[in-house]
């Protein structure tokens, strides 16, 4: 089989290149993307063809970058359709699960090669439902054609045949890979193609019959990758889309006994709800939880590091996405030698950085998800700047009023300990440290309980080393930046509150969505 033609091409070397490389990959699709601007999109739960149950209720969608622009608009699951879908996710399971591995692959390839003719249109959805920057769209296609194929490839090595185990003469032992039955996935709006599709297609190549909960604030995209979904050969009833509120269908998911695993991501404190509601059930089985949550990650910057190249890293890491990544930078630690050449040169980049509409190829920021987002931001931001600890913070035209924007800052803060939660924007938190600090440093980033992405920048590799021995974090970035991680290239995810494993991208991923079987016999 040859290699996926994009996992180990471009995105690498966008990891690095960004800008240059995406400006020469939008160019062609551009007016393809704009031939969207008007377009209403219409998105709906989708059901195993034998429900019948008409959709109840619907809401109008806007766009986060101008309220006034709508997007479309979405009808909701009700709680009898969540009910009729479980109960057809019961039926479809067995078959689903005997289909041969090579056959479930085929979809998921087939799917790839679908969502790379659609990217323009879901590039053009993305920025519209979810005000996904170009750029960002672009390696957000990517990397759910990347999933597709990843997913496809590692299924049919590790599902596709029977794990011969050695016995005695007259026996035949046999160790194997099977679906657990159904499975959950509630996945977030910040990578509404990408995640969403990676942890489902993840459940449903395994062999699972799956339930898909996208979140709210993307169910139209959510719903026209079904649309492709089911194109590319996927039974309807192996694998349903449930668009609603999480607090209204995430329990009723959970809390059934029928359901033998969960895939999440989203805040730590769900996955804990989670988590109780799938243990308090009775006689139903001992439940999979797989979670990918938040962080508070950080970057430990020494007097070695050069300010002019860590600062295009920390700039990228903290304000790409509007900083609405689980992996971007939050909190950054600068030896006190170079701390005021770097804030100085920071201060610079940030003042170049442009927020605007996501469509336009010029913007570098585009708006965050809702209102509710803005408003928390805003109010920590606000705090700091009563108390005078803004030292950079980037132009926001007052045009922009009619989106939820909020303008990249950094905040001057005396310790870690001082941040009660993670803060999911485009928010910088700075502090200095002596040399002589570096284990109170490390210590006060393994006490938060995260462990999601690090940085370290440093041209000593010693000292790197030291860091990368004592820092308890499932992605650890050395002279780069913190966002971005590659399916194939760097597994992702968290330890501790930060995540369950196993690593979205990695080799191990689908092992989890499974359950293994072992077949004696006597010959
Ligand atoms: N995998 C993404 C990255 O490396 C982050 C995923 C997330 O935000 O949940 O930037």
């Amino acid at each position: 089989i040859p290699l996926p033609l994009n996992l180990y091409g471009e995105r690498r070397i966008n990891a690095r290149g960004l800008s240059l490389n995406i400006n020469a990959q939008l160019e062609p699709l551009l007016e393809n993307i704009h031939s969207y601007d008007q377009h209403l999109w219409s998105g709906k739960p989708w059901l195993a063809e034998s429900i019948q149950l008409p959709t109840v209720s619907s809401s109008k969608v806007f766009s986060p970058f101008d309220q006034a622009q709508q997007v479309g608009e979405m009808h909701w699951t009700s709680p009898e359709q969540v009910s009729a879908a479980l109960d057809a996710a019961e039926l479809a399971f067995p078959s689903w699960n005997a289909t041969p591995v090579i056959e479930r692959a085929a979809c998921l390839y087939k799917l790839a090669d679908l969502l790379e003719e659609n990217m323009p249109e879901l590039m053009a959805l993305c920025a519209r439902e979810a005000g996904k920057q170009l750029g960002d769209g672009i390696a957000e296609i990517r990397e759910a054609v990347d999933f597709c194929r990843y997913y496809a490839l590692q299924a049919e090595e590790k599902f596709a045949e029977a794990k011969l185990m050695p016995g005695p003469t007259g026996e035949s032992n046999e160790l194997y890979l099977t679906g657990r039955g159904i499975f959950v996935t509630i996945s977030p709006w910040n990578f509404p193609v990408a995640i969403f599709l990676g942890q489902t297609l993840a459940a449903l190549v395994a062999g699972n019959s799956v339930l898909a909960k996208p979140a709210e604030q993307t169910s139209l995209v959510a719903s026209r990758c079904m649309e492709l979904v089911y194109a590319a050969g996927v039974p309807r009833a192996a694998l349903q889309l449930l668009p609603g509120k999480g607090s209204e269908i995430g329990p009723l998911l959970t809390s059934d006994s029928r359901v033998a695993g969960v895939s999440f991501t989203g805040s730590t404190e769900t996955s804990q709800v989670i988590n109780r509601s799938l243990a308090a059930r009775e006689n139903a089985p001992l439940a999979t939880l797989i979670a990918e949550t938040g962080g508070q990650n950080a970057m430990i910057v020494d007097s070695t590091a050069l300010p002019e190249q860590v600062v295009a890293d920390i700039v990228e890491s903290s304000f790409t996405s509007a900083g609405q990544r689980c992996s971007a930078l939050r909190i950054l630690f600068v030896q006190e030698d170079i701390a005021e050449r770097l804030t100085e040169v920071l201060t610079g980049a940030m003042a170049e950085l442009q927020l605007g509409d996501p469509r336009d190829p010029a913007t570098d920021v585009g708006p965050v998800i809702d209102e509710q987002a803005k408003k928390g931001l805003v109010a920590h931001i606000d705090k700091y700047r009563t108390k005078g600890q803004l030292i950079a913070e980037t132009q926001l035209a007052s045009e922009l009023s009619k989106g939820f924007f909020v303008a990249p800052v950094a905040i001057k803060i005396d310790q870690l300990e001082e941040l009660e939660k993670e803060q999911f924007g485009p928010i910088l938190h700075l502090l200095t440290y002596k040399a002589s600090e570096i284990d109170q440093v490390i210590a006060s980033i393994n006490r938060t309980g995260y462990g999601l992405t690090c940085g370290i920048q440093s041209r000593n590799e010693q000292f790197a080393a030291y860091l990368d021995s004592q820092l308890r974090v499932g992605n650890l970035y050395i002279n780069r930046n913190l966002i971005g991680a590659v399916v194939g290239v760097q597994p992702f995810g968290g330890m501790g509150l930060s995540g369950t494993g196993p690593k979205a991208g990695g080799p191990h991923y689908l092992l989890r969505f499974a359950t293994e079987r072992t077949r004696t016999i006597n010959t």
